[in-house]
């Protein structure tokens, strides 16, 4: 199995957190420097089962100018191109005004998208349903997945069930 995963979600929601415990050691490619392509390879994850490569999707963010709308307007068909989405969020600072921005844009796209709900460890077990709901209720996700990408919870599950996707 193979295929391209785009990761999108608000700054500091652990996008580069998750990256680095899941590629870790085994980095293939891993670039901060802006590329030409619509969407900029943040890594290459390979193990028996297959290879996933992880993507980023700039200007899915709420835009601040015209150039925004156009960059939100390509940023949409970017994620076309893709396998899954990955839509990170942050349990600990719970649904904002930036996350639904993000999934009002993701109406528009056919791709599977996955709530990846991230930094778990920061939040009591009895808030976690409450909060998934607030997002449940706002977007169809075909998965739900509670992760803490800095201690690496359940990260290895999120890995096993973006397989079934590719
Ligand atoms: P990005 O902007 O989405 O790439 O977010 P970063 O990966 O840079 O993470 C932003 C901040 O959140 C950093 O200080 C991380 O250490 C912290 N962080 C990321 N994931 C977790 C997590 O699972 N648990 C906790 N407690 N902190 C996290
Ligand atoms: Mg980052």
């Amino acid at each position: 199995r193979s295929g391209f995963v785009a990761l999108i979600g608000r700054p500091n929601v652990g996008k580069s957190t998750l990256m680095n415990h899941v590629i870790g050691q085994k980095i293939a490619i891993m670039s901060d420097k802006p590329q030409t392509t619509r969407n900029k390879i943040r890594g290459v994850y390979t193990d028996e089962t297959g290879q996933i490569v992880f993507l980023d999707t700039p200007g899915i963010h709420k835009p601040q100018s015209k150039l925004g709308e156009l960059l939100v307007r390509t940023s949409r068909n970017a994620l076309e191109e893709v396998d899954l989405i990955l839509f990170l969020v942050d349990a600990a600072a719970g649904a904002g005004p930036g996350d639904q921005f993000i999934m009002e844009n993701l109406k528009e796209v056919k791709t599977p998208v996955f709530l990846v709900v991230n930094k778990i460890d920061q939040v009591h077990p009895d808030d976690l349903l409450p909060l998934i709901d607030q997002y449940r209720n706002r977007f169809s996700f075909a998965e739900v997945v509670p992760i803490s990408a800095l201690q690496g919870n359940n990260t290895n599950a999120l890995l096993q069930q973006i397989f079934f996707y590719l």
